[in-house]
């Protein structure tokens, strides 16, 4: 199944730039942790996990690597 990132906007929305990134299925709005992001909100490949300047969901993450065993392995 595909992954993708997907950005939580701050305090502004986005003029306020991205506050953290989760995970989500395809192409969905609603991440892995059950957070409701913009579906306008920007996207970044899933090898990007953990490699942002912005932190990354941690519940997500504990799905993902889950679900992604490939990748767990590089980001243990
Ligand atoms: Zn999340």
């Amino acid at each position: 199944m595909m992954h993708q990132m997907r950005a939580e906007y701050g305090a502004g929305g986005e003029a306020g730039g991205v506050r953290l990134w989760h995970m989500v299925r395809g192409s969905q709005s609603v991440a892995m942790c059950g957070r409701e992001l913009d579906p306008a909100a920007p996207v970044r490949e899933a090898v990007d996990w953990g490699r942002t300047a912005e932190l990354c969901c941690h519940t997500c993450g504990a799905y993902f690597l889950r679900e992604t065993p490939y990748l767990a392995s590089e980001h243990p």
